[in-house]
């Protein structure tokens, strides 16, 4: 103990003292930054943020460089590009001024987070129904889409479509696919053991190597699984086929084993590696395709 208040005197480290309003301060600084982070990649945002870091590495090159003419454009259009962002944003920023209003904020300073289970992203039970309704929707030629995700979240395409938000059957996935009912056009997207949303549209993709017989759901499903990391099950209604789109990829008329074995893939949570990998996967497939 001696040597340590030594030790802290000689090299004249001093504690601040901490009073009990800090840790309140730091409480309430970590609650907001975690929910502006958490805000910031399940909307537009994300993509804005990622623009932000290139500028702001460009500026730092023109400072360290001292590049005059860049310094200047940079700091003369910054005043400007806060304004466009407050434009461009604000349907996004007066939702969520909106839901600040509704939530139960003490509920979530007290669960920070919905306890994040082990690593498992759905039960066995999820990934059974799943593959009932997929193939009794096959059975009957009626048209499904139906999009899993996994790391990257799907929150803006599932502003696009209804909310459900309830638990999974087959029964309700049958259901909701059933033609001229409400819900059936567009795709239904899991999160979890939920049913997050139905009718969500998704971006098509414009891969031109796609056989022609393909039409848009299939387009759309592949299009979704190029710009996330989801697993999406797409059954068609002209042949009742199964097929599944992943990583850009379509795997066409496929089994239950199959599918099982890929849910079962999707169902571990993908440890930070593999992820990394994606990303420069998907990076060197927009290589090729350039
Ligand atoms: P199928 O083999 O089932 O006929 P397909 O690939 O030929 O499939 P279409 O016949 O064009 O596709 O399917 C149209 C259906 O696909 C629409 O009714 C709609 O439910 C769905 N769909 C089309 N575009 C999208 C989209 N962008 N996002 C989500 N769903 C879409
Ligand atoms: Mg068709």
């Amino acid at each position: 103990m001696e040597a340590i208040k030594r030790f802290l005197y000689d090299y004249r480290i001093s504690i601040p003292k901490v009073y009990i309003t800090d840790i309140f301060e730091i409480i309430i600084l970590a609650f907001l930054i975690y929910h502006v982070v958490k805000w910031i990649k399940n909307t537009r945002a994300w993509t804005l943020v990622k623009g932000i870091v290139v500028i702001m590495l460009f500026w730092f090159v023109a400072v360290i460089f001292n590049l005059n003419v860049v310094k200047w454009i940079i700091s003369n259009t910054i005043d400007v590009g806060i304004i466009a962002i407050l434009i461009v944003f604000q349907p996004e920023l007066r939702k969520a001024l909106e839901q600040l209003g509704q939530k139960n904020i003490v509920r979530s300073i007290l669960i920070f987070d919905e306890v994040k289970d082990k690593n498992e992203r759905f039960s066995d039970e999820t990934i059974d129904e799943i593959i009932r309704a997929t193939f009794e929707l096959a059975r009957n030629k009626t048209g499904a889409l139906i999009v899993i995700e996994e790391d990257i979240s799907l929150q803006e395409f599932e502003n696009t479509g209804i909310t459900l938000d309830s638990a999974i059957s087959s029964e309700l996935l049958i259901n909701i696919f059933e033609r001229n009912t409400p819900l059936h056009d567009g795709a239904v997207i899991v999160r979890g053991n939920r049913i997050a949303a139905a009718t969500c549209y998704l971006p098509l993709t414009d891969n031109k190597q796609l056989s022609k017989e393909l039409g848009t759901r299939h387009r759309a499903g592949i299009g979704i699984s190029e710009v996330s990391d989801c697993l999406t099950i797409i059954v068609s209604e002209q042949t009742g086929k199964v097929s599944i789109a992943r990583e850009g990829k379509l795997i066409r008329n496929v089994d239950g084993d199959y599918l099982r074995a890929k849910m079962i893939e999707a169902q571990k949570k993908t440890p930070d590696t593999k992820r990394l990998r994606f990303w420069k996967g998907r990076r060197e497939n927009e290589g090729k395709a350039n």
